[in-house]
């Protein structure tokens, strides 16, 4: 076996002897550092230690000296140095300048970090468990699943947690099975380095584009600078085979490359093409990633045994010795905000983070976010484009459908245009995809008899009717219950209609329309497992439907080869509401979703149906122009003065009692000279779009300041300032993305 290329030097960070008094970050929520003796043998500045806090033992890091002026005699010492590399130096100047960025106290940002399963654990072995040749005694659909998932990763072997949870069982299943031998044990270490990726291996034969910008990524990955390069390419033009050129010149830089992904469900499919271009598969990180495994990636990332890691954005936080490139694929994703906890734009912590440690950031989509645009016309990022989809594909072309005649029939979505193209698909055995950005079955549930429409008891949104699990959900709090016989309010029975589609009553449409096709409906709540929709995809992209539903879901990346049919059910839909980014979302979300078509040799089309073709936006995403609509849309809010040509920061003050919730609000803005001195405007309070949610009312603060304008010193002075009643909260949301 070869070792990795990695090498991990030991940091040359400040060491302190024994005695000496160290300041100590903790996860606990203190918000100060805590001062501790240097225990015997020493500490090195960035050391995992176990420090004695009140009664209790809690993990913490050496951030620095000491502050001292307490009585010496007083001062504990720290328990243990835990037996992983030392957190280095650029990581403490990352979590304290995302900190600063979010107004987020170290604390929590040290959790971010930290979070590593059995951090304190001994190395030690486990017990993991294969396929033996004994058979079951006898075997039930739940032993067939277990034995299924072994035979499925063929020969590899797992932990009977991991086994039961892959297999989707209890684990009572899983020790019958060990009891009769049928699963056999064996012990392996906890942490193993992971497979080495072989940078030197050939890739695709690039095209002449994408080798010219593969090789200019190249280059910038070279110089072991800080650079940060949009790369636009069309859908299916190789934005992948490019990055991943990049990622060769890391690892063969021996240095650690990072490859964020907005959707989990994407990984699959990527692992597959790292193994084909480095012959082996790279470290995983995201929520659905086994707990041995989390703990595996995150020891080895920090031992330098982990070339690159593909992962969600917490993978930010990992610990790299040295980080050389940061891929963000699909970064005009609206996943990348953490919505709540901590929150941070993961695209922008990337740059910070690469600029920090003098590494290479690609940023890679098709229809890049407002923010990249224009950070690349302003110089800041430099921008690459990839024009052509690569080999036979073409774009599809872009027709829409007048929703305003009569093309629908009541209660119906699905246009007579629109069934005959997908009735055509279905004659010469190609795919169509019908989307829908809305899941469940009807988004309103109306009495007929007294005009009543179910809401959540919780929150101020309707409940959404899911008939898949039989039950109303709220989609702001997950609250369900179950479709009642009689109205709530008339209690008159059997009046309660649905009224508009989710993508599953289109599916109910869809089948009643194109008899005996085979239909599968994509939507984030049907899959219970992420494993179960990696499977799903695989086999859509096999050509096991002949029609695919979905929501947005299907938009990100996933590759179709049959699809030559896209089918956008309202296009309207997303242009609805007061959002800052409406438009922004609604133009690449329709443009991302029309790029699933035509992927192969076969010429794709989308449809996009709607009630005002005329709308610019709609006639952007049929023409296609970007950079006018680019243009355009950035006029309009450099005009408005709103993100990226100003500073903005949502404010939320939520409470039990709306009146107690508006009171510290205005107190707020009555009492605001920390922003007046910035310059700041202040907007509110109103009530917030979503005026309830789990019980809590919401009234909203909107702070408005000069782009040159760094607002946070003035907003934590704001924050710093109100004292609200404990069972308020007020949270300050930097950059908000939507404004929920
Ligand atoms: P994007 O990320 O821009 O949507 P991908 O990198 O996924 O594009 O490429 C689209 C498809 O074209 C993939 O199946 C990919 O394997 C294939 N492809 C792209 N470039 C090449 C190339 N130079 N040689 C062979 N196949 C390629
Ligand atoms: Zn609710």
């Amino acid at each position: 076996m070869r070792t990795p290329l990695i090498v991990t030097s030991f940091p040359d960070q400040s060491y302190f002897e024994a005695g000496q008094l160290v300041a100590v970050l903790t996860t606990q929520p203190l918000d100060r550092f805590l001062d501790y003796k240097a225990p015997e043998g020493g500490v090195f500045q960035g050391a995992f230690v176990e420090v004695p806090l009140g009664p209790r033992k809690v993990i913490g890091v050496v951030w620095g000296k000491g502050a001292g002026g307490y009585d010496p005699k007083k001062i504990r010492s720290i328990i243990s140095v835990i037996d992983v590399p030392p957190m280095r130096e650029e990581m403490q100047v990352f979590l304290g300048k995302v900190g600063d960025y979010t107004l987020t106290a170290m604390s929590s940002m040290l959790r971010l970090a930290t979070r590593a399963p059995g951090l304190t654990d001994p190395p030690g072995m486990r017990k993991i468990y294969g396929l033996g040749d004994k058979e079951p005694d006898r075997m039930t659909p739940a032993r067939e699943k277990v034995i299924g998932v072994l035979e499925d990763h063929g020969g590899l072997r797992f932990t009977a947690s991991e086994l039961a949870q892959l297999a989707g069982v209890t684990s009572s299943v899983v020790k019958g099975l060990m009891k009769q031998d049928v699963l056999v044990e064996y012990e392996t270490p906890r942490d193993v380095a992971y497979p080495h990726l072989d940078a030197r291996m050939d890739g695709k034969a690039l095209t002449d584009d994408q080798a010219r910008v593969g090789g200019i990524l190249r280059g910038k990955v070279a110089s072991r600078s800080y650079s940060t390069s949009l790369l636009k390419g069309v859908t299916g033009s190789g934005k992948t085979e490019v990055y991943l050129e990049a990622v060769a010149e890391c690892l063969a830089q021996g240095r650690q490359a990072l490859v964020l992904l907005p959707e989990i469900a994407l990984t699959v499919e990527f692992l597959d093409r790292v193994e084909e271009r480095f012959g082996a598969r790279p470290a995983e990180w995201h929520s659905g990633v086994t707990v041995t495994e989390r703990r595996r990636c995150w020891r080895m990332v920090g031992e330098g045994k982990a070339q690159l890691v593909v992962g969600a954005r917490s993978s930010l936080y990992l610990p790299f010795q040295n980080l050389g490139l940061i891929v963000v694929d699909e970064e005009h994703d609206p996943s990348y905000k953490q919505e709540d906890g901590v929150l941070y734009n993961a695209r922008d912590m990337a740059v910070l983070r690469a600029s920090i440690c003098g590494a290479s950031v690609v940023l890679a989509s098709a229809t890049p976010s407002l923010e990249s645009w224009a950070n690349a016309k302003a110089g800041k990022y430099e921008r690459f484009d990839l024009a052509q989809r690569f080999g036979a594909a073409e774009l599809p072309t872009m027709k829409p459908i007048d929703l305003r005649g009569d093309e629908l029939a009541p209660g119906r979505w699905i246009s007579n245009t629109l069934a005959r193209e997908v009735f055509a698909r279905l004659d010469r055995g190609e795919q169509s995809l019908l989307f829908l950005n809305r899941r469940g079955y009807a988004p309103v549930t109306v009495c007929r008899a007294c005009g009543f429409q179910i809401g959540c008891d919780d929150c101020d949104a309707r409940m959404v009717e899911h008939r898949f699990h039989g039950r109303l959900m709220c989609h702001q709090c997950g609250e369900t219950k179950p479709m009642p016989e009689a109205c709530p309010s008339c209690e008159v029975e059997g009046k309660l209609a649905a009224v508009g589609p989710g993508v599953e009553r289109l599916a109910e449409e869809a089948e009643a329309r194109f008899e005996g096709a085979k239909i599968s409906v994509l939507s984030s709540d049907m899959h219970l497992s992420a494993r179960s929709l990696k499977e799903r995809i695989k086999s859509i992209a096999e050509g096991e439907a002949d029609i695919i539903i979905g929501t947005q879901l299907v938009a990100k990346g996933h590759n179709f080869p049959l699809l030559t049919c896209v089918g956008v059910i309202d296009a309207d839909l997303g242009l609805q509401g007061s959002d800052l980014r409406a438009a922004e979302r609604t133009f690449q979300l329709i443009r991302q979703v029309a790029g699933r078509a035509g992927r192969a040799d076969k010429k794709g089309t989308a449809f996009i149906q709607t009630l005002q073709p005329e709308h610019p936006v709609i006639q952007a995403i049929l023409s296609g122009e970007e950079e006018e609509f680019w243009a355009a849309e950035a006029a309009q809010r450099n005009l408005a003065g709103v993100p990226p040509y100003g500073r903005m920061a949502g404010v939320v003050v939520s409470g039990p009692d709306l009146a107690q919730v508006f009171d510290v609000a205005q107190y707020m803005v009555r009492n605001a000279e920390p922003l007046l001195r910035i310059n700041a405007e202040i907007f509110g309070p109103a009530p917030a779009p979503i005026a309830r949610v789990r019980g809590r009312h919401r009234v909203r603060i909107l702070v408005k300041a000069a782009k040159g304008v760094v607002i946070q010193p003035a907003l934590s002075a704001w924050y710093a300032s109100i004292k609200p009643p404990t069972n308020v909260r007020v949270s300050i949301d930097i950059d908000p993305q939507t404004f929920y």
